[in-house]
């Protein structure tokens, strides 16, 4: 293994894996973020074996020992933003603005849930049987397993290590590979503010190897898993097996529907966001744009007028407004359904094409198809990258209908001057979260976040919901 890979923490020891993982950046393939120890299957039975070990002191450890390590933590991150969102920005792709903003979003939720260790409460409630007691108590789960995918390398382990230490569980980190530089920034930030050994674990490496073997573990109690659909019914299974608690965020076919009366300039800028920014590759992205006649012609003009003015280039570079596509598989994968929606009979308007820069990275042109239906796979299967499809309806009805019409159910937007249309829309579209006359992709870090259908399963994560899954409930009846 190479001197300079950041090795992983189990039993809070930082340890040599058996291998290494380069990471690349994908805006200059020339240079490397970094280089990472794999962990080994012994290095994943050992951090099981020492986060079970340590669980039930840390279950026992007080609030105010674990608020503040949440809280140091947090603010570590806050003070490290620009450092840290340079890494994340190098090592992901997202534009540097895109980066710091994720950072902070991190600080934050370690801050909220600072927080929120002091507000745990139960409830003492009489029984139906005369002079008993009942007293209903949340406690940890005990060991949870997390494993994240690679769009946001800060936001999401944030949002799931946070809850975790909060209610008292012990963890094994499984971070996605090619992003293990903010996980052992996270993991190392953790440590030094004071997790004891085994508390918190971290383990970088391949899913297939790494991941697996932590789902084989029969000592994780919980498993918190965000990526694609195909994983998440892996992981689901192995859960089941092991009679644990899971949660699971998938993927999203996110429709954003723009009817005639809507402003038109806000309802493009929507779009855009939603669709191409973070380089499409966000789960709450709006991939279907789903267009009322009337507005139809203005708003794929419009579209097409503020795309030609994107800048595609450097995640770095102040100018960029979006970054390259995270890696070759993804670019692969972002190209081969553009072929599809043009084989498919759509129209490709504008963008599509792999482009050249100074530096050598994965760059796209976001690209825009019309005249697409929904039954195309373009508009069925989640793609992943900055490409988005116009879907042309009659009126608001059969635009519901289409925004339906998904086995996805993440985020759905409307953009409408209508209060009786934005109201029906929240009401049905199925969809865990929706957003009217704003992007699809946005969301607030104190707030449940979690969708429907084939988007996800399980408890919702972040905000106060988050303790249905990081703790279990027991009921005590007491006769005094
Ligand atoms: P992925 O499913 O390929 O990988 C996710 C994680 O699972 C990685 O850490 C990977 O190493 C691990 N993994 C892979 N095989 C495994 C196995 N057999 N056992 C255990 N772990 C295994 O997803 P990805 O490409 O990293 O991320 C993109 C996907 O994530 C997209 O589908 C996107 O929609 C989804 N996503 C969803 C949300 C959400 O909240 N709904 C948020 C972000 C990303």
């Amino acid at each position: 293994m190479s001197p300079d890979a950041k090795p992983n923490l189990v039993a809070g020891q930082w340890i040599a894996g058996e291998g290494v993982i380069a990471d690349i950046n994908p805006s200059d393939t020339n240079d490397i973020v970094g280089t990472f120890a794999r962990a080994s299957a012994h290095d994943v039975e050992q951090a099981v074996g020492a986060a079970h070990d340590a669980a039930p002191a840390w279950a026992r450890s007080g609030i105010q020992e674990r608020h503040d390590v949440l809280e140091s933590a947090g603010r570590e991150i806050m003070a490290r933003r620009e450092e840290i969102g340079r890494l994340l920005s190098r090592e992901e792709g997202k534009t540097l603005g895109e980066a710091v903003a994720e950072t902070i979003r991190a600080a934050r939720i370690f801050d909220f849930f600072a927080g929120e260790c002091l507000r745990l409460s139960g409830e003492k409630l009489p029984s139906v049987r005369p002079d008993i007691d009942v007293e209903i108590s949340r406690g940890p789960v005990g060991v949870v397993g997390i494993i994240t995918p690679w769009n946001f390398p800060m936001a999401i382990p944030a949002w799931k290590i946070a809850p975790a230490i909060c209610y008292g569980n012990t963890i094994v980190f499984k971070p996605a590979e090619l992003v293990p530089a903010c996980a052992w920034i996270m993991v190392d930030i953790l440590h030094r503010a004071g997790m004891p050994p085994g508390t918190i674990n971290l383990v970088n490496g391949p899913g297939s190897a790494v991941g697996q073997a932590l789902l084989d573990d029969p000592r994780i109690k919980a498993v918190s898993f965000t990526g694609s659909q195909a994983t998440g019914a892996r992981v689901a299974e192995a859960c089941v097996r092991h009679m644990r608690k899971v949660q699971l965020e998938m993927g999203g076919k996110n429709p954003l529907v723009v009817l005639d009366d809507a402003d038109l300039e806000n309802a493009v800028e929507c779009a855009i966001d939603g669709s191409f920014f973070s380089t499409g590759q966000r789960c709450t992205a709006s991939s279907r744009l789903i267009v009322t006649e009337a507005i139809h012609t203005r708003f794929v003009e419009a579209c097409v007028e503020r795309m030609r003015r994107l800048v595609v280039d450097d995640a770095l570079d102040s100018r960029t407004d979006v970054g390259p596509v995270v890696d070759a598989n993804q670019l692969h994968q972002d190209q081969n359904y553009i072929d599809i929606g043009r084989r498919e009979g759509a129209t490709l308007r504008t963008g599509g094409e792999t482009v050249n820069r100074s530096k050598s990275g994965f760059y796209l042109e976001p690209a825009l198809f019309t005249d697409s239906t929904s039954e195309m796979r373009i508009n069925r299967e989640e793609i992943f990258g900055p490409v988005a499809a116009i879907i042309r309806v009659r009126d608001y009805d059969e635009a519901l209908q289409v925004a339906n019409d998904t086995p996805f159910g993440l985020t759905a937007g409307i953009c409408t001057g209508s209060l009786k249309h934005a109201t029906h829309f929240k009401r049905n579209a199925e969809a865990g979260m929706v957003m009217v006359n704003l992007p699809t992709a946005g969301v607030d870090y104190h707030v449940p976040f979690g969708g429907t259908k084939g988007s996800s399963y399980g408890p919702r994560e972040q905000g106060r919901y988050a303790a249905e899954f990081h703790t279990t409930v027991k009921t005590a009846y007491t006769k005094p």
